[in-house]
Order: C-alpha cells, then structure tokens, then sequence
C-alpha cells in the first residue's frame, strides 16, 4: 500500500508539476495554507486555480484558514529584508509547522511541501525546518528539491498548457512592492 503524503501547496503552478510527480510512489493530498498572500482576491485566485489542479489530477485538497493578521504579525519586524531573507525564513516557518501539525493529526506518514520547485526559494532552509517540525510533531518529512531535473521549467511548461494563472510575484506585499 502507498504512503500516505500531505503536500503543502502555495500555488497552482506549483502543484500540477509536483503533485503529478508524487502521485505514482504516494496516496498524495494537497493542503492549501498560505496566509502570507496578499491581497485577499489574489489568494482567492490562487486557491481556485489550485482546485482545479486537484480536479484535473483527482487528489483530495484540504484548504486552511486564511489567518494573515497573525502572519503579519509574525513578519513585521522583517518586512524591509529582500526575497529569500528573514522575512522568508519566517513565513516558511509558518506554512511548514502548519502542514506538519495538519499531516500528524490527520494520520499521515509524511509531509512535503512544493515551495522548493521555485527558484527564488531556498531548499536547504526548507527542508532543514520540515525535518525539525517533523521531529517536533512525530511526522516523517520527504525532504526535496523540486527544481531540479529541470522541474521549475517543466512546470511553467505544463502550467502553460493547462492554462493555469502564474503569478508575478511571491505572495506577501512585499514581495509586490
Ligand atoms: S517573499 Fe514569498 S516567501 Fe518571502 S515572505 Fe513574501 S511570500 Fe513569504
């Protein structure tokens, strides 16, 4: 029987190329928690785009609350720091300790998430964190590093070919600015 692996999800994109290649060695599911976007109507759309992922490849998608005051609140005294900085730092913190609190009280095996597919995101930091959040909350984490195989450009490939929205940005208003 195939594991059972909750995947965080940040965006469409993302999601078509990863979950797409986890399918065949796992019993994958999608979580979709990601209070950092800003505005609300873009997270609306980056949330729906991504359900018709989890409708095009048939995988379950479990969507969280859309919290921000708390992630603002988390990130402020980081908000000057460039892309890939503190600031990331922290806001993948929060997606990730999330996604494992959800993975171990749901009962699955192990936890993941897509964020490594892009190239302004940094791996090792991503998957030092999930192991640590694994540990903390007894949950295997599939450490990755989904860009490489050419994975970000065969995405923007297939994202094209879905006809799926790509985002100009990261996610947080100041990644916009
Ligand atoms: S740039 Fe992206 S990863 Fe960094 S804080 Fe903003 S939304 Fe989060």
């Amino acid at each position: 029987m195939k594991q059972k692996i909750l995947v965080h999800i940040c965006c469409a994109p993302d999601a078509l190329y990863v979950m797409d290649l986890l399918r065949g060695e796992y019993d994958a599911s999608g979580y979709f928690y990601n209070p950092n976007i800003h505005p609300q109507e873009e997270y609306e759309l980056r949330l729906e785009e991504t359900r018709k992922v989890a409708q095009t490849l048939n995988f379950r998608l479990i969507e969280d609350a859309y919290d921000n005051e708390e992630w603002f609140k988390m990130t402020k005294k980081f908000k000057d720091e460039p892309e890939k900085g503190k600031r990331c730092d922290v806001c993948y913190a929060i997606r990730l300790k999330k996604t494992a609190q959800k993975a171990s009280k749901l009962g699955f095996d192990v936890f993941t998430t897509v964020m490594s597919l892009s190239p302004w995101k940094k791996a090792d930091v991503l998957n030092q964190m999930g192991k640590m959040f694994g540990h903390k909350y007894k949950i295997n984490f599939l450490e990755a590093d989904f860009k490489k195989k050419d994975g970000f450009r065969k995405s923007v490939e297939l994202s094209k070919h879905h006809d799926l929205y790509r985002q100009d940005y990261c996610g947080c208003i100041y990644s916009k600015k």
